[in-house]
């Protein structure tokens, strides 16, 4: 075994393997991928190479066994929609020349010495070994894409020997905060933080699973190919001066400094918000969804589809899809319609289809539920816009990076207004998306104190808040592995006043930043919240939205708490979409005098 490298796999890449697979594989490939290969494809030589000798000779018309065996039951419906009269001569050619003639040597050595993981189904089509690697809804064009990215397939859920190691890592993390660079490092190449996030949710659908796989392959080869160019870069660049209105300004409330003053012996840090509610459309997410729409133009879509809860990432993704002159399909719970009346017609008016979504909590969770079915239905023609840093890899990582305008200008900001950098960062926390945005900029900096902050909705019982950091546990939503509020008959619910923060599930990377300690997950309930939604409109003139009152609540604990320090706290957005909703449900909270609200005790 001198030399690592098969010769089947050394003809992949007849120049050489490409700079990013020799950057992660210094030494050749490792043994368990080319196990992987091996297993998947390299037992399949029996009956090919007898017909593939001599390259050049045309690809006969019928499917050879080894492409039929990959299908037990027929090929998928995509691929026999796509391909009628069977895969096209120079993807079975491909297939052939690159693995279909390795027989020689892949069946010596991968005979069954790994069949510890059959639990896998069913094992009828034992002379197609991909099943146990290899999901069963992967096409070999898939396979070969990845191969060519660099990624591996999907793997899911870590466990055994893996996650214990993980497990350590973590613990050194713990441990030792200034051991570790952060940036730069997390996502792994996999896109797992820790042992959280990945590629794969294992309760998809077949037909599901294929769609996004594929989007996975489109999206993955976007990061690498289209996302770090110039023409990206500048295309977004217009877009967040001239459209969006970035950067958004930073601003410092004295007014509510000098409110708490009065009640806290004359001490009070300093509060400076983020004002992503100037941000056109009102919020934060217009940041990401002008870059996913960038990304579903590139790839020729023509159809934007989304899930919303609030509305606000329906309205931004309707107002993505009117910029560039895509069709878009926004899917929204029953009860979020009627509660989010404004966004609705604002969705309308920008051209959209507005689909209200009628089972089970009718909420956030089922629109995206409803979402993910009909992308999963027409693949082709439509790019699922991720509304916040979840879902399967790349899209947390790709949402981070799309949304960290917002602390690398805060931080720029604030150190010119102030000649420091913040004490304290703090950010509501739905999915996880203006928070890890305004969080990246601060994340090497390990004595900035970082507070994502949950929903406690009316009470610490399951399915009365949506706190998923401070009583959920780990588990899957929607192809992120991370924290979810589920109980044991699996069952997800969550409750706030805000729809944009009521979801059982957070983006991976915070389950991670909690386990390893670097972030202080807080919370703020109900009442706090309509609190913190008056108290910031009639002290400041600023309606926030009242997802970002809950952020706004841990803001003035804080300064209360550390007067010498300054806290930076991000608004998500506006509040002009709940204001009919505050003051029909709670219009006593109006009647508070400026000076009266229990948040400024001391
Ligand atoms: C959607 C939304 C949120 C929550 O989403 P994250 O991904 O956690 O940022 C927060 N604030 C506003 C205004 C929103 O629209």
């Amino acid at each position: 075994m001198e030399d690592q490298v098969p010769e089947f796999i050394k003809k992949m890449f007849p120049n050489g393997p490409p700079p990013h697979l020799k950057e992660k594989y210094p030494n050749g490939p490792p043994p368990e991928i080319i196990e992987m290969l091996k297993k998947s494809v390299g037992n399949q030589g029996s009956e090919a190479p007898k017909e593939a000798p001599n390259e050049k000779q045309q690809a006969p018309p019928e499917i050879p066994e080894f492409i039929k065996k990959m299908f037990p039951n027929g090929p998928p419906p995509h691929l026999k929609e796509k391909y009628p009269n069977g895969p096209p001569p120079e993807i079975i050619e491909m297939l052939k020349k690159n693995v279909g003639n390795q027989g020689s040597e892949a069946p010596k050595e991968a005979p069954k010495e790994a069949p510890k993981e059959q639990q896998q189904a069913p094992t009828a089509n034992s002379a197609a070994p991909s099943a146990d690697i290899i999901p069963p809804f992967m096409t070999p064009e898939m396979l070969m894409e990845m191969m060519k990215l660099g990624i591996s397939p999907p793997k899911g859920e870590i466990k055994g020997e893996e996650l214990e190691k993980i497990e350590k890592i973590m613990k050194g993390m713990r441990d030792d905060k200034y051991s570790y660079k952060y940036t730069g490092n997390y996502p792994d190449n996999d896109g797992y933080f820790g042992m959280f996030g990945g590629i794969m949710e294992e309760k998809l659908t077949a037909s599901n699973r294929a769609a996004f796989t594929n989007c996975l392959i489109e999206t993955i080869g976007l990061l690498k190919n289209y996302i770090p160019t110039d023409e990206f870069r500048n295309d977004l660049r217009k877009i967040r001066r001239d459209f969006q209105g970035r950067p958004t300004p930073i601003y410092e409330c004295t007014r509510i400094q000098e409110l708490i003053k009065k009640k806290n012996n004359g001490k009070c840090g300093r509060i400076f918000l983020k004002r992503e509610d100037l941000n056109h459309t009102g919020a934060h997410k217009i940041n990401h969804c002008m870059a996913e729409a960038l990304m579903a133009k590139k790839l020729g879509k023509t159809c934007l589809c989304c899930g919303t809860g609030a509305g606000q990432h329906g309205l931004a993704v309707a107002t993505a899809a009117a910029h560039f002159g895509l069709d878009c399909k926004v899917f929204m719970g029953s009860i979020d319609v009627a509660k989010e009346h404004p966004n609705v017609s604002k969705m309308k008016v920008l051209g959209a289809e507005v689909i209200p979504v009628d089972f089970g909590g009718k909420s956030l969770k089922e629109a995206n539920d409803a979402s993910i079915k009909y992308f999963g239905e027409h693949p082709e023609e439509t790019f699922q816009c991720i509304g916040s840093v979840v879902a399967v890899h790349p899209w947390p990582l790709l949402v981070r990076e799309f949304q960290r305008c917002i602390g690398d200008e805060a931080r720029e900001q604030l150190f010119d207004q102030t000649g420091r950098l913040p004490n304290h960062v703090v950010a509501c926390l739905g999915g996880g998306s203006n928070s890890i945005g305004t969080f990246s900029a601060f994340l090497d900096n390990k004595d900035i104190k970082l507070y994502p902050v949950e929903p406690l909705g009316r009470g610490t019982k399951f399915g009365d808040h949506a706190s998923c950091l401070l009583y959920g546990h780990r588990g899957s939503l929607h192809g992120t592995y991370s924290y979810v509020l589920q109980d044991e008959n699996g069952e997800y619910k969550s409750h706030s006043i805000a729809s944009g923060l009521c979801y059982p599930c957070v983006g991976p990377e915070h389950a991670f930043l909690k386990e390893i300690t670097r972030t202080i997950p807080s919370g703020a309930n109900d009442h706090e919240a309509l609190e913190a939604f008056f108290l910031l409109s009639k002290a400041e003139g600023i309606i926030p939205a009242l997802e970002s009152s809950h952020g706004f609540v841990q803001a003035v604990k804080l300064a209360k708490q550390y007067p010498d320090d300054i806290i930076l706290c991000n608004i998500s957005g506006r509040g002009d979409k709940d204001v009919d909703y505050v003051m029909e449900n709670y219009p006593q909270y109006a009647d508070i005098k400026v000076d009266e609200f229990d948040l400024l005790k001391c």
